[in-house]
């Protein structure tokens, strides 16, 4: 039984704001992952955990008790770094059974624990081996076992498939999941890939420059999002962001896009966010590819635009679709969409479109907050 409370953390260096008060209740048995570009304070926050960092202010507690001054091997953590750090002058299975002779396991159990973990990450093939002859993939996959043949209360996972290719990454993503279920260990995992994130996760917490944005299931970050920056960072592509302005028209209140003829009626959405007798109604619209439907065929009322660009991807297109052109800067106001593939156009054809209703989102400028 694991639980991590992480309560008001700061943590610096010199000017740099590292982490900034950072709240996070990580439930016993969730598996959470930290997501975020490089340097957000991922590894951090996850170091602080481990006991490798420090927290200038704040507490750790784990199931409820104050771990900030326990050394790193008081805390009963299992942790996988983005370089992993293997003993070069033992064999792979000595390296994985290190932890288990470490605390004395019978010789028996260590053979079957180290024998089924090599199994689940495909290197009994190597066991015999001492890693300077080994692939940066395989030192990686030793580095993950030695970590998951312990039973540890929490395992922190920093990056831990970095080094290995496509396919293996995606067989062991799916191999570390089922594992952490029939185990039931607290676990962190740290990655700035949200596929990673997405197929992983219980919860997802999304960082930017040091500070947590939102927290939630995968589907909650994905369809939910609270914030631009969470908005933009997911998704492949990622969500259509459009500036935009709310006007009084005919009696009716509708979203101008910028730059484009394309208006959207307000009148039945919830508009006690909106700041429409402001000079400043700056707003942005969010609509994702796959949320926006094409037609070659012309329809009343529909968005009519241009193709500007086609990327077949093999089991889905991305088009991208000029709404309008800044007429300062000359810059085109493109809406990427994702179709079927057998939905076969040419640059400069003319096409309609409509977004799902109930699947468009409205931020404001000036906060980056959702308000739809
Ligand atoms: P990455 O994905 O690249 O590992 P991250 O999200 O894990 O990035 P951190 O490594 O936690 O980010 O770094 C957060 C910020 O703190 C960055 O600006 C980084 O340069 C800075 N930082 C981290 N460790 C140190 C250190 N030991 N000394 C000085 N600055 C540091």
């Amino acid at each position: 039984m694991a639980q991590i409370k992480l309560e008001n953390i700061v943590k610096r260096f010199g000017d740099v704001v590292a982490v900034k008060d950072f709240n996070l209740v990580i439930e016993d048995k969730e598996f959470i992952v930290f997501l975020g570009p490089s340097g957000c304070g991922k590894t951090t926050t996850l170091r602080m955990i481990a006991g490798l960092e420090h927290p200038e202010e704040g507490d750790i507690l784990i199931d409820g008790n104050r771990v900030n001054d326990l050394s790193p091997a008081d805390r009963d953590i299992a942790f996988v770094f983005q370089f992993y750090a293997l003993y070069p002058h033992l064999r792979v299975f000595d390296n994985i059974a290190f932890p288990l002779k470490a605390v004395k396991v019978p010789k028996p159990d260590i053979d079957e624990r180290v024998k089924k973990v090599a199994d689940i990450l495909q290197i009994t093939d190597i066991l015999d081996r001492k890693p300077s002859v080994l692939s940066g993939g395989e030192m990686q996959r030793v580095a993950l076992g030695r970590a998951m043949v312990r039973q540890p209360k929490v395992y922190l996972l920093d990056e831990p498939m970095a080094n290995l290719d496509a396919k293996l990454r995606i067989d062991t993503r799916a191999e570390i999941k089922r594992l952490q279920h029939e185990i039931g260990a607290t676990t962190i995992f740290v990655t700035h890939d949200q596929i990673e994130a997405m197929s992983l996760a219980d919860r997802i917490a999304v960082m930017h420059q040091g500070v947590l944005q939102q927290v939630g299931t995968p589907h909650e970050i994905y369809n939910k999002p609270k914030s631009l920056f969470v908005a933009g960072f997911m998704g492949m592509p990622t969500m259509n962001l459009i500036d935009a302005e709310v006007t009084i028209n005919q009696g009716q209140t509708v979203l101008q896009l910028s730059h484009t003829d394309v208006q959207l009626d307000l009148t039945t959405r919830q508009q006690s966010h909106l700041n429409i007798n402001s000079n400043e109604n700056r707003y942005v619209f969010g609509v994702r590819p796959e949320h926006i439907k094409v037609s070659k065929e012309p329809i009343a009322g529909k968005i009519k635009t241009d193709v500007h660009l086609i990327e077949p991807l093999g089991p889905v297109n991305i088009i991208d679709l000029i709404l309008g052109t800044d007429m300062e800067t000359q810059e085109l106001i493109l809406l990427r969409v994702r179709t079927h593939p057998t939905f076969q156009v040419q640059i400069g054809d003319t096409i309609w479109l409509d977004f799902d209703e109930g699947q468009m989102h409205l931020f404001d400028r000036k906060t980056e907050q959702a308000i739809w």
